[in-house]
């Protein structure tokens, strides 16, 4: 995963030549000032870089096309310090091709009323400049987030550092390959997908890979490799000496090592396994998967390279931020009527980044798939605010889905050893079950306790793809109708 602060937002100013030099030197002085402010703010995860402002059609487009080239700036903050006649932005903003967030903001928080005169209103003139830009931008149909709020706001920061985030999401995406062991699980509709459609609009490449290339990268092991990743396990891990001194231990490691050097080699960042198809492999990939995971790798079980690609992108926003990330599995249902909750697991592969403590290495029969019994880490999550994602292929477009939840304290499961989370979803189980499967959103999700929906909003945003939100507040007349809206905005929306 690139390192926080490895990429560049560009802070870019508007304004034009009829304020005069003087004005014109202020304005640079003060946006240099807010980019600057910005970019040591600890929340925000990368650079920001304060531009030349830019007074001109020329320029602007000069700017626009030296960002579309240039491999480190992953988006632009644009702000209209003065007014900035919007037609100069056009031509610009037609080739622009990376994400931008308009900042509505002023340098001044308060109006100082005993000394306000004719120079101060010309240097705070966002309130009127900044709507000439926003015009442009809604004329164009362009998508950007708009935030509002004095550049110390901390609420303000915060919308900036969340955008910021998903904008490295989605460059990563633009880079992202995604490796498939084995196909998709046979008959199953959810996880399937147009994989062109994908690439054009969400940029990650999806590679297919036999089972017996793999295998071949997990057979060339070293026994000195394993024996350095048991005593890892050793330290990271509870395990009862039995386990620890296992054969299957030994080939969780062998598995695990092999993986990461394929993954490695061919510069994949997530992938996704199935069941149906581990011909010389020992065991279905469990512990060996979690810690990938762990390690930054996207992971769709099943063939599910979707929610591989989309895991993958959740954990680059996440990047250093508390909570963790991981793919899930709606799994089974307490209806009980004093308090409905999901038992989210999966037969192995959910990320130790969510755990509750340290994770326990466990082996236990697996009874699908007619492999040898799985080593596997088992472990709770903690309480606290979580999301699900799921992102379907409607066949005309992408739908993504996010579904709040709350992550609440797990009952003891002596039988039941695999790793899992309890939670209620928001509104509560029945209103959010069933919007979800009118959205039509899958088993398999994206679940993270360290970022939250405005994060995949903002992402979805870039991404151009649909964005449906289950929150506290749905209910499902108005969902149902939102569903049927979006069905025609998309259909005509690349018209208009
Ligand atoms: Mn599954």
């Amino acid at each position: 995963m690139d390192k926080l602060k490895s990429k560049e937002i560009w802070f870019v100013t508007g304004s034009q030549h009829l304020y005069g030099p003087k004005t014109l030197k202020q304005v640079a002085s003060d946006s240099s000032k807010i980019a600057a402010a910005l970019d040591k703010s600890p929340k925000v995860s990368q650079k920001v870089v304060f531009k030349p402002v830019l007074t001109t059609p020329d320029s602007i487009f000069e700017l626009c096309s030296a960002a579309n080239n240039n491999k480190n700036c992953i988006g632009l903050i644009t702000w209209m310090h003065t007014f900035s006649p919007a037609k100069m932005w056009i031509k610009g903003l037609s080739v622009l091709n990376k994400p931008f967030l308009h900042f509505h903001t002023q340098l001044n928080r308060d109006i100082p009323w005993e000394t306000i005169d004719m120079d101060f209103m010309n240097l705070n003139q966002s309130a009127h400049g900044d709507r000439e830009f926003g015009f442009i931008g809604t004329r164009m149909r362009l998508n950007r987030k708009v935030v509002v709020g004095h550049y110390q706001d901390a609420d303000a920061i915060d919308r900036i550092a969340v955008w910021i985030r998903a904008a490295a999401a989605y460059n990563d995406a633009l880079n992202m390959k995604v490796a498939r062991f084995g196909d998709n699980m046979r008959d199953v509709a959810v996880t399937e997908g147009n994989k062109v459609s994908a690439q054009m609009k969400m940029g990650y490449s999806v590679y297919g890979y036999g089972i017996g290339d793999l295998v071949k990268a997990v057979n060339d092991v070293s026994p000195a490799a394993i024996k350095k990743l048991l005593s890892e396990y050793g330290s990271d891990y509870k395990m009862t000496k039995a386990v620890a001194n296992s054969d299957t231990l030994k080939e969780a490691a062998r598995i695990e090592i092999g993986m990461e050097s394929f993954l490695k080699a061919g510069n994949l960042k997530a992938f996704t396994t199935t069941f149906e198809d581990l011909h010389g492999l020992k065991q279905l990939p469990g512990l060996a998967v979690q810690r990938l995971m762990a390690k930054g790798y996207g992971f769709g079980a099943e063939g599910d390279w979707k929610t591989a690609a989309l895991v993958r992108s959740m954990k680059v926003m996440a990047n250093g931020l508390k909570g963790g990330t991981s793919f899930m599995e709606d799994y089974t249902y307490h209806f009980d009527p004093k308090g409905m909750k999901v038992l989210g697991a999966h037969m192995l592969e959910v990320c130790p980044s969510i755990a509750l403590g340290k994770p326990a290495v466990e082996v236990h029969q697996l009874s699908i798939g007619g492999k040898a019994d799985p080593a596997r880490l088992v472990f709770k999550t903690a309480p606290g605010k979580g999301i699900n994602v799921s992102v379907i292929d409607l066949g005309s477009r992408f739908r993504m889905i996010v579904n709040d939840v709350e992550v609440v304290k797990c009952p003891d499961m002596p039988k039941l050893p695999v790793a899992s989370v309890l939670w209620k979803p928001m509104p509560d189980l029945k209103t959010g079950a069933a919007a979800w499967i009118l959205a039509g959103g899958a088993h398999h999700t994206g679940f993270s306790t360290a970022v939250d929906y405005e994060y995949l909003e903002d992402f979805a945003g870039m991404l151009g793809i649909e964005f449906v939100h289950i929150n506290d507040k749905c209910n499902i007349a108005g969902f149902r109708k939102e569903l049927r809206w979006n069905e025609v905005f998309y259909h005509i929306s690349d018209g208009i």
